[in-house]
């Protein structure tokens, strides 16, 4: 069911235009007559010039007859001077068939005594109130130390500032992987796909379009380099983005729920592809040799899961029919919580590959965008991680509902899959019986450094014997622990993101307890996201003076704070599968699927 708008495409009729300004032939005459587009002899008979033009009709009349992502597909696939892809593409092309094939199941969760609102008030002063998603708040406009950090190439040319959460997001996920003088060309072309946040919807950000657009072009005049596979990838994850965000819009519209068919109707293989093609950032992966490709795309599909799982809540408000917790719902495995350990089996799998590794390797595009996403996800502001985390387990606490103990018990017993390559632990998940082969997870205990800096920030709002013991737990640090796989550098455990982080956790963890009242509790929920972006500073500042390992083991050290001795995830997630959500009258605007 192809639209008219479907039939071409601006930016690859733009890249056409400049390709067939090569003074190379863009294809040669064994994969134009392999794509049955010319014999032999009439190919060869044509100027370079002709044989460009004649292909770029090829490629045109391939849009205007299956829809322009066949039209990637044919470049992709055929013109072997051109740095594209083509597995990349392929991923693509599944990921929009699997998207126009889902359709809502209606399945509900179970009925427990859980419930939340989510509302825009700003006295969430109730554990059953939640604020809605956001791009990060603005505690960090004034920040002295935020400001200088994301001038080290982490704000662009013609984006306005962003906030840490975006910046951090959308740049840090290729930061160790691209070469550091391709690294500003590099983030203009990702910020492209910053259309998944809506941003080439908002005035500040035009001119960063546009600026990256102009970029993006002339990169692709550059034949068979990295950057000319960086700007296509750019261009075409422009055009997923886009395209995907009508399809997500009319899920918004119709309210039929996220649950879907998962594995009865998708294969796990399929879902993977779906995942790679819509995560919003391909430009890495035109930029990555394409050898890397079948191992890379493994990592960044989890590293997908690693921000659905935070995202949970606010996926099933909005409908949306692509989160893989979802996926993992309907096989019946969600229930045992197999997403996140199937997430934290590949987590601290990569981690250990990179610890393992020569400190001179380069880490591919999907372990750089796990580890990164898993520092991001929980301090992010985004998705109200603190807050959420700090209601949920005072309402599970005192819940009459079966369902509701087991979270937390599931949340206390860190388990993880024996599998130790991704695709097959994938696979693994979907086993009948699989909650019989869990193994229990080997980690080592760190003892982080305090953080004292975080007395600047202001404040939570809380009585005066709250307030004493908030105080104790944020600086405390003697007799906590953080647990990670074995061998992580001192360094690393003593790096300012990680001692920030573990701070943040003491202060939630003391709200979640008993020991609190239940209104300073929400206020140091809340304080605790705030707080967050220091974390994300943190770690922005360090990348200058440490290495791929260093800095991704970094990353790695933020997350690990949130697995042990409670998973966070698994809070966060269980929680959100079985309780009712509701949404006070446009709490969650328009679009708020914003969905990476
Ligand atoms: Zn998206
Ligand atoms: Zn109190």
């Amino acid at each position: 069911m192809l639209n008219e708008i479907d039939l071409s495409s601006p930016v690859l009729d733009a890249a056409l235009q400049i390709l067939v300004e090569a003074d190379v032939e863009l294809a040669d005459v064994d994969s134009i007559c392999r794509a049955g587009l010319a014999t032999a002899a009439e190919y060869e008979s044509m100027s370079i010039r002709d044989k460009n033009h004649f292909f770029a009709d090829a490629v045109r009349a391939r849009c205007h007859e299956k829809g322009y992502f066949s039209g990637w597909q044919l470049l992709a696939h055929t013109a072997n001077e051109v740095t594209l892809n083509s597995g990349m593409v392929d991923d693509v092309v599944k990921c929009l068939q699997v998207y126009n094939s889902l359709r809502p199941s209606g399945e509900k969760g179970p009925v427990t005594d859980l419930r939340m609102v989510i509302t825009r008030a700003p006295n969430r002063d109730s554990i059953y109130l939640v604020a809605p998603k956001s791009v990060g708040g603005s505690a960090w406009k004034g920040s002295e130390e935020y400001n200088p950090a994301a001038q080290r190439k982490w704000y662009n040319t013609g984006f306005a500032p962003m906030s840490p959460c975006s910046s951090f997001i959308w740049l840090s996920v290729q930061r160790k992987m691209v070469a550091r003088h391709d690294l500003d060309a590099c983030n203009a072309l990702t910020l492209l796909g910053t259309v998944d946040f809506d941003f080439d919807r908002i005035e500040v950000y035009k001119p960063g379009f546009a600026h990256a657009m102009e970029l993006a072009m002339r990169y692709v005049a550059e034949m068979g380099t990295a950057m000319q596979g960086a700007a296509l990838a750019a261009l075409l994850n422009f055009d997923v983005q886009r395209y995907v965000r009508r399809i997500q819009e009319s899920w918004i519209e119709g309210r039929k729920g996220a649950a879907f068919f998962g594995p009865r109707m998708t294969p796990p293989e399929d879902w993977t592809a779906t995942m790679v093609g819509d995560c919003g950032a391909l430009c890495a992966f035109g930029y990555e040799d394409a050898a890397r490709f079948s191992e890379s795309r493994e990592t960044m599909f989890v590293s997908l899961l690693m921000a659905n799982i935070y995202d949970l809540l606010f996926d099933l408000r909005t409908s949306s029919l692509v989160s893989s917790v979802m996926y993992i719902a309907a096989a019946g495995v969600a229930a045992y919580d197999l997403h996140t350990i199937f997430l934290t089996t590949v987590t601290d799998e990569t981690a250990r590959r990179i610890c393992n590794g020569s400190s001179t390797v380069i880490p591919t595009y999907g372990d750089n965008s796990l580890l990164a996403t898993g520092a991001w996800a929980p301090f992010n502001e985004r998705y109200r991680t603190w807050e959420r985390f700090v209601k949920y387990t005072r309402q599970l606490r005192c819940s009459t509902s079966p369902e509701a103990q087991e979270v937390l018990a599931m949340a206390n017993r860190a388990l993880i899959l024996p599998e130790r390559n991704t695709a097959d632990a994938w696979q693994k998940v979907f086993a009948p019986g699989v909650q019989y082969t869990l193994t229990s997870r080997l980690t080592v205990a760190y003892v982080p450094l305090p953080a004292p800096e975080l007395a600047k920030l202001p404040p939570p709002n809380v009585c005066h014997t709250c307030g004493v013991a908030f105080t104790q737990a944020l600086h405390e640090s003697v007799g906590d622990a953080i647990h990670g796989i074995a061998g992580l550098p001192a360094s690393v455990i003593a790096a300012p993101a990680v001692s920030r982080a573990a701070a943040i956790r003491r202060a939630a963890f003391f709200a979640s307890s008993a020991e609190c009242c239940e209104v300073c509790a929400c206020s140091i929920g809340c304080w605790a996201d705030l707080a967050s972006y220091l974390v994300l500073t943190a770690l922005m500042r360090s990348d200058e003076s440490t290495s791929a390992a260093e800095w991704l083991l970094e990353t790695y050290a933020v997350w690990t704070v949130t697995t042990s001795p409670v998973s966070v995830a698994t809070v966060l997630s269980g929680f959100d599968l079985r309780c009712d959500v509701r949404e006070e009258e446009g709490a969650m605007g328009s679009r708020d699927v914003l969905d990476c």
